[in-house]
């Protein structure tokens, strides 16, 4: 199953330092940027991600105790790249308006370019061309990623960032889905047909964003999948490792965090098996 995604365009940069400024996490002044390779850390992400949602889920969580563990996510693995995810088409830059599908963040269909560009460069004017020239070390990265597309390479700049309240709803979704399945089969001999009918509705109404793929011809036809944010690779992971029986993917039935099992009938993350 994993060699499905083993082909893929999938490099994404990282920061080594994130800061909060007002509600929006940005690359911290003077942060160093790299390249790293997602799908090397696959079941990490789909972890730490389904750890955050978790918490952003409880009620009674202190908001800088969430903000600080997204802060962390975002040093290890970069920012999710909304921008990028939401619209219909990655090239919306060239155009006036941008569309967007259902979502959960813009209540309309369209919006214009410019308008939209705000939600990821709140304290700049982005001018839909990379000013790197002075930032060597950016430069060195963008010129490596030269497939991308202005727009992905714009959601890398220094004064691009994204906001609390639509990081934290990302990040709850996947831990939704993620509950919601283990519940249904952990409870189903106690759940009435409506009960079931719940669940899986619940299950189908949740917003997936939808990759394009296409074929190369290299040593034999592989496929190759367009990935132009995290947040479609890591919805991609989690999706791949919660329907492959083998992945390990599981919830403790004690703490209720996600965790990698080692055996196969390990029923609690290592956590708790060690307080035993
Ligand atoms: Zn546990």
């Amino acid at each position: 199953m994993k060699d499905l995604l083993k082909k893929s365009s999938a490099y994404w940069v990282k920061y080594d330092k994130y800061e909060w400024k007002h509600d929006y996490l940005m690359p911290a002044k003077n942060a160093i940027p790299s390249l790293y390779n997602p799908f090397k850390s696959m079941e990490n992400i789909v972890v730490d991600a389904l750890n955050i949602g978790r918490l952003c889920m409880k009620r009674d969580i202190n908001n800088q105790i969430l903000k600080a563990k997204i802060q962390k996510f975002a040093c290890k693995y970069g920012l999710l790249g909304l921008m990028t995810a939401l619209p219909t088409t990655v090239n919306f830059i060239d155009y006036d308006t941008v569309y967007i599908p259902k979502n959960r963040f813009i209540n309309r269909e369209t919006i214009k370019t410019d308008d939209y560009l705000k939600f990821f460069f709140p304290f700049s004017t982005p001018d839909r061309v990379l000013k790197i020239e002075n930032d060597k070390t950016l430069m060195a990265i963008i010129m490596t990623l030269s497939d991308n597309l202005l727009a992905v390479n714009m959601s890398f700049m220094r004064d691009y960032g994204e906001r609390s309240d639509w990081l934290k709803t990302q990040f709850s979704d996947l831990a939704f889905m993620f509950a919601t399945s283990n519940l249904y089969y952990e409870d189903f001999k106690y759940l009435s047909p409506d009960e079931k009918e719940l669940y899986r509705q619940s299950m189908i109404t949740c917003d997936l964003l939808t990759p394009t793929y296409h074929i190369e011809l290299l040593d034999k036809p592989t496929l190759v999948w367009d990935f132009h944010s995290l947040l479609l690779v890591m919805q991609m992971m989690f999706c791949f490792m919660l329907t492959d029986e083998n992945s390990g993917l599981k919830l403790c039935r004690k703490c209720t965090k996600a965790f990698m099992s080692e055996n196969k009938g390990d029923l609690y993350c290592r956590g708790c098996r060690n307080e035993k």
